[in-house]
């Protein structure tokens, strides 16, 4: 049985996590939250078969360091990370096993690779659109996850790097082969994502809606029962899931 310690044990996915852990076949080892200090950070990581963070990027370097001073493997889902929390996750990972991933469900894991196909399929000429809404609560935007389905599309469009072709701007003429992001927050929706691929004269709409926090939850806990055995390196969702 996997002992999984939570980091963000308070918040709305950390309470998730432990709902689903049990059901499961895994167990919760602990949990910590902001302000519980380093030392119970060390203990937890110690105690823990792996670590699930879902707090906020400015915690990552904290907990990269104690899960790799403890050995511990980690799977990190908190979002809004920049290249440098990407490059120390590249780092720790050369030491610990690390699943790194904004969305930990199969749907939009799934939905990633529908998406590639369709944007290797489709010209230059069928535009691109991203559109995500969440509750009132969420701190970043663009979503991860819309990140995640435009790397997608980069990716199938043979783009240089699964950024290259994102365009945040939203002013002036549309760029022509451009991956365009727009973000509604309001009320307590848990994540609603829709790519547009607009050609002249019809529209191909893939997406998806999670109902509930409980699918994050199962899915990160799945991905720490993976990583428990795994040799250290960088893995997703996509290893995690065999898609
Ligand atoms: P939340 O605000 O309910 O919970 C975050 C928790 O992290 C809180 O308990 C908070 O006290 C704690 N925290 C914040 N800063 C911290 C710090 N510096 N050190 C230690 N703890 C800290 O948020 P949430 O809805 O549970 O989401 C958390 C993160 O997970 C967000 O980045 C969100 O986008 C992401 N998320 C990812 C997925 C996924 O599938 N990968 C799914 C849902 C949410």
């Amino acid at each position: 049985m996997t002992g999984i310690g939570i980091l963000g044990a308070n918040g709305r996915m950390g309470r998730a996590i432990a709902d689903a852990a049990a059901g499961a076949g895994a167990s919760i080892a602990g949990g910590v939250d902001r302000g519980g200090g380093q030392d119970a950070l060390a203990a937890l990581a110690a105690a823990s078969d792996v670590l699930v963070d879902f707090t906020a990027p400015e915690a990552l370097a904290a907990h990269l360091a104690a899960a790799v001073d403890a050995g511990t493997p980690i799977v990190i889902g908190t979002t809004g990370l920049t290249p440098a929390h990407h490059q120390a996750i590249d780092t720790a990972a050369a030491v610990i096993p690390i699943v790194q991933t904004a969305n930990t469900s199969i749907g939009i894991n799934l939905l990633g690779g529908l998406v590639e196909q369709a944007a290797r399929r489709l010209g230059q000429d069928w535009d691109i659109e991203i559109v995500e809404m969440h509750h009132r609560h969420k701190l970043d935007a663009p979503s991860g996850t819309a990140l995640l389905l435009g790397a997608s599309a980069n990716k199938g469009r043979g783009a240089p790097s699964t950024t290259e072709l994102n365009r945040f701007d939203r002013s002036g003429k549309r760029e022509e082969g451009g991956v365009y992001y727009a973000s509604l927050r309001g009320g307590s929706v848990t994540g609603d994502h829709l790519v547009v691929f607009a050609g002249e004269g019809e529209r191909i709409e893939l997406g998806h809606r999670a109902e509930s926090r409980a699918i994050f939850a199962r899915g990160a806990v799945e991905a720490a029962i993976w990583l428990h055995h795994q040799q250290p390196g960088r893995y997703t969702m996509q290893d995690v899931l065999g898609l």
